[in-house]
């Protein structure tokens, strides 16, 4: 399948990584709108939220762990919002699911 994120997740296309198990990576984003801005993705492919299902959302629960954990190691004591955009009007871009970890600046709600 020719999806970036999959790639990512297989090594195909290099990332700077800061998190990765057995079914999730964390890496920086290469367009970042705020200080700290990294995407969670699980490895497998899912395209959006629009098909989390009983089947595949333990991988999702598991992406908010990570999360949890970034927030502590990266010590975003202040805050941080966690975005996922889905389909065309949510300006998904990418069509493999993924949670943006954005801290390091006041950001703004609601987001236009
Ligand atoms: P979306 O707009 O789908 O919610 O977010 C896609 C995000 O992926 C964007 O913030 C974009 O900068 C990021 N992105 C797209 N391609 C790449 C890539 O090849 N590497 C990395 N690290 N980020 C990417
Ligand atoms: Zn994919």
């Amino acid at each position: 399948m020719d999806c970036i994120f999959c790639k990512i997740a297989n090594g195909e296309i290099p990332s700077k990584k800061v998190y990765e198990d057995d079914t999730v990576i964390a890496f920086y984003d290469l367009e970042p709108q705020a200080p700290t801005h990294i995407l969670v993705i699980p490895k497998q492919h899912i395209t959006s939220a629009a098909d989390i299902t009983s089947e595949n959302s333990a991988v999702i629960a598991h992406i908010y762990e990570v999360i949890a954990k970034l927030s502590k190691d990266l010590k975003l004591e202040n805050g941080f919002r966690v975005v996922n955009n889905c389909g065309e009007d949510g300006g998904q871009t990418v069509m493999h699911i993924h949670f943006h970890l954005m801290a390091g600046r006041k950001l703004a709600w609601p987001a236009g």
